[in-house]
């Protein structure tokens, strides 16, 4: 069985001041889950080494080159990250990311010996048109690299309208979608598949964890906003 996997994404949000909320999650860190902290890239040199694994939040596909302002894989690896998240809806919309620019960057944390979190999610017109399945379905097709491995992957599940909104789909939606991308990775990895988690993320916090974490194929979370204090973190990693 998968070791539950607690993840957070500060997104735009951190100081200096963060390694005490760092301090606070390693020293309250539950003995089950396996935890994460995808910090932006000016803090990771800073929080890495204090007890517990921090992660990118994105990355250029190329390792090097004339590319300003962008941050590649291995560059995330030598500040400390061991995982990078690729594929946020947020990045999709912001950054005009497709899936194959997504699969690219996947790539790069292969190459640079980082766990890629791909994130894929239907928006709320998509799901009210009932085209959500299809889209998760087509966003794995493009975005999950043709070489990745089942060792460096994890899959995040975040319907667009959940995040940031304080609402999520219900149980057996969840565990409908979840279901439809374990599938997808069993066709892709067979039986290697066993050991890629699929997190859920959007509008998680200590008061829905648990009943999230418990959905058949919820092997985890990726937390936003309920990240950002140790004390709501570790209140979502206490349920897993
Ligand atoms: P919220 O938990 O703030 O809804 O954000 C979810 C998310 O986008 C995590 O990547």
């Amino acid at each position: 069985s998968r070791r539950a996997f607690i993840v957070g994404n500060w997104k735009m949000n951190g100081l200096g001041p963060a390694g005490a909320e760092i301090d606070a999650i390693s020293a309250g860190a539950p003995d089950g889950p396996e935890l994460l902290i995808c910090a932006p890239a000016t803090l990771i040199h800073r929080l890495s080494r204090r007890g517990v694994a921090i992660g990118g939040q994105d990355c250029h596909p190329k390792s090097s080159g004339a590319h300003t302002g962008d941050i590649s894989a291995e560059m995330l690896a030598d500040a400390g990250a061991t995982a990078v998240i690729v594929g946020h809806s947020e990045r999709r919309a912001d950054h005009g990311e497709t899936d194959e620019t997504v699969a690219a960057k996947a790539q790069a944390a292969r190459r640079a010996g980082l766990t890629a979190i791909i994130c894929v999610g239907e928006t709320e017109v998509e799901r009210d048109s009932g085209a959500a399945l299809d889209v998760v379905a087509r966003q794995l097709d493009g975005s999950v690299p043709a070489d990745a491995s089942a060792a460096n992957t994890v899959i995040a599940y975040e319907p667009v309208w959940a995040i940031g909104t304080g609402r999520t789909p219900n149980a057996a939606q969840i565990g409908e979608v979840h279901g439809v991308i374990r599938d997808w990775l069993k066709a892709r990895f067979g039986a290697e598949s066993d050991t890629i988690r699929i997190l859920y993320g959007g509008s998680m916090k200590p008061a829905n964890a648990a009943e999230i974490l418990a959905i058949a194929d919820v092997d985890g979370g990726l937390i936003g906003g309920a990240s950002l204090k140790a004390s709501d973190f570790l209140g979502i990693a206490a349920q897993a």
